[in-house]
């Protein structure tokens, strides 16, 4: 891994991972924190999936985050480790309420019933309120484009995205879901592939993905580089090294993520975290 380099120019198009956490127990107990991902994509900044801590994560992890300068939040489902600080994460995009400003993308069910996961006060200060329809392409600032793919989560909305841009890697986030036939076909063009992976061992009264699922996933799917985040408390646990190498195949480097890694968009390399002195000890990749 390299360190991260300063004074990059605003087009520097990075994935850093917030927290690696995923499902409740993981998010209660913080054995890795949960926050999303921030997105910085060709100088527009995204926060995908703001579970909670997502605010504190920006201003504590290295880059430094704004949320101000947000141009938009992508949500792949109602669920609270995913959706927790989407509302602050809202007013911060829109000047604490006092803009009308910004994108916010989120399956429709977020927004309906009687548990809405946004705010009814904050959408009318979102400038492009958006709901995610399967294989259909949203145009997001600048040139790129995220496309909506439904997945199989529990009875609720869930989408995971495809995102293009013209001069970089496309590349795809495959969101808490169980497996079926076509998941592997609609991510089939992603040379990144960001997979939420709960379970080592498959558990089919559940709907998340687990190591097999990842194991059949790369049997069909030859990603230069497939990162397995939103980990369980027996996954958290894991020997990082003896995962990735058993997983990994000639042409498909699997990276575990930890909290606060960056991967560079432009050519898929890995940057080493770096955390403030506030930040949990063990947020480092080993
Ligand atoms: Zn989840
Ligand atoms: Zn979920």
């Amino acid at each position: 891994m390299r360190p991260m380099e300063e004074g990059r120019s605003a087009a520097f198009s990075y994935i850093h991972f917030l927290g690696t956490g995923g499902a409740r127990f993981t998010m209660i107990s913080q054995i890795r924190a949960t926050g999303g991902i921030w997105l910085s994509y060709d100088g527009f900044n995204f926060s995908i999936d703001p579970g909670p801590g997502a605010l504190v994560r920006m201003k504590e992890l290295y880059p430094h985050h704004d949320p101000a300068t947000l141009n938009g939040l992508l949500l792949s489902h109602r669920h609270i480790d995913h959706s927790n600080d989407v509302n602050v994460l809202t007013l911060a995009m829109t000047g604490g309420g006092r803009q009308k400003n910004g994108t916010v993308i989120l399956p429709e069910d977020a927004i309906t019933g009687n548990e809405p996961i946004l705010f009814r006060f904050l959408r009318s200060k979102v400038a492009h309120l958006t709901t995610w329809e399967d294989g259909k392409a949203i145009a997001l600032p600048g040139k790129a484009s995220v496309e909506g793919v439904r997945l199989i989560h529990h009875g609720v909305d869930c989408f995971g995205f495809v995102f293009r841009h013209p001069s970089m890697p496309t590349w795809g986030l495959v969101s808490d879901t169980r497996m079926h036939e076509s998941l592997a076909h609609r991510f089939r063009e992603c040379e990144l592939l960001v997979v939420n992976v709960t379970f080592e061992k498959p558990r089919p009264e559940i709907d998340h993905l687990s190591i097999s699922d990842v194991e059949c996933l790369l049997d069909e799917l030859h990603p230069r580089m497939l990162v397995l985040t939103h980990l369980g408390r027996g996954l958290s646990e894991a020997d990082p090294r003896a995962l990735e190498s058993r997983l990994s195949t000639a042409r498909t480097s699997v990276i575990m993520a930890c909290d606060g890694m960056v991967v560079e968009l432009s050519d898929l390399s890995l940057k080493e975290p770096a955390i403030t002195a506030s930040a949990k000890k063990g947020d480092d990749c080993p």
